[in-house]
């Protein structure tokens, strides 16, 4: 049962909160050091760091999808926006069209204000930021404009999970949902095929933070989420992703009630192919092995996919294996 009827942003929206945080993150974007990647580019002036964009964000697509996990998707779809570029640099990544060549139509704050309400207006339980770290000082601008413009859906924050927390921090309040993932368990994971040596500490630190901002997630009585963390977890070939290592972080410094994706959809796109150990689809024996280590560290709620690597998008084949409480 929730306890937050409305989203947290219209207090933050109110008390001037939403206004501190929007106008810290733009003037970060003058020497950029929004995620680890700290590329130090003025990105007012159109300089691009590693992640391709200046000040306002490309926006490849938007609409209701229905292939999240349930209680984000429920039985109207999930408001979702799909940004362009990343910061992370995934060799295997499943949106490599537009998370690592781009494309998609450049949108202003304004813009993205009117993405959101249409997609409210559309009857969806929920607006989704798909890849927002790079583009986030764009969103809470977007925020301004359209939480007076009669935007009352909670924010989820579709992150890949290579964040900084102190930046998280500036988020306290604004978003309800944290949709996250957690990759890779060691850096060798993360340097070789997300270009990303430190991301487990950075998403540790990081989801540590969006846990003690929304904590275990809450769904209402239609089972929809309204606030709360998931984390996502896709399994690799050859345990390639450190998913040992992973749910004995989220047992002992996240909780063990919390909600848990586990993704059997691996395939090998983009570059996938040029690393061997990682060129096939996951086998059976890995997932059911990775189900076992979650199950075994005592983490009891979420999804797990009931086939292998059939669905472009994540949560297609989700089945809650035990419900919450
Ligand atoms: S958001 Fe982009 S420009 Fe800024 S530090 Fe990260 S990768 Fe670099």
């Amino acid at each position: 049962m929730t306890t937050h009827i409305y989203p947290s942003y219209f207090e933050a929206f109110h008390n001037g909160g939403l206004d501190a945080a929007s106008r810290k993150a733009q003037a970060m974007l003058g020497s950029c050091a929004i995620c680890p990647r700290r590329c130090k580019v003025n990105r007012l002036k159109g300089n691009l760091g590693f992640c391709k964009t200046a000040a306002d964000p490309l926006v490849y697509s938007f609409m209701a999808h229905h292939g999240e996990e349930p209680p984000i998707s429920g039985s109207k779809g999930s408001g979702t926006i799909f940004f362009s570029h990343c910061n992370m640099g995934c060799v295997y990544c499943q949106n490599y069209e537009f998370s690592q060549m781009g494309g998609g139509g450049l949108v202003n704050p304004k813009g993205l204000a009117e993405i959101m309400l249409e997609l409210q207006g559309g009857g969806v339980h929920n607006i989704n930021l798909v890849t927002p770290t790079h583009v986030m000082p764009a969103i809470l601008e977007a925020l301004k404009i359209a939480i007076p413009a009669g935007l009352k859906l909670p924010l989820v924050y579709n992150s890949g999970g290579y964040e900084l927390a102190e930046i998280i921090g500036l988020l306290k309040g604004i978003i309800d949902i944290y949709l996250v993932d957690m990759r890779y368990g060691d850096e060798t994971g993360g340097a070789k095929y997300s270009l990303a040596p430190d991301y487990p500490r950075h998403n540790q630190e990081a989801v540590i933070e969006m846990q003690r901002q929304v904590g275990v997630a809450q769904l209402d009585d239609a089972g929809i989420m309204r606030r709360g963390l998931v984390i996502r977890h896709l399994v690799l070939p050859h345990g390639l992703s450190g998913t040992e290592k992973i749910m004995r972080f989220i047992k002992e410094k996240i909780s063990p009630e919390t909600y848990i994706s586990l993704m059997s959809q691996y395939m090998p796109y983009y570059k996938a192919r040029e690393f061997p150990e990682i060129s096939r689809r996951l086998t059976q024996e890995e997932y059911s092995e990775a189900q076992e280590i979650m199950l075994t560290y005592g983490l009891h709620n979420g999804w797990i996919q009931d086939s292998y690597g059939l669905e472009r998008f994540a949560g297609v084949n989700l089945k809650p294996f035990l419900k919450h409480g």
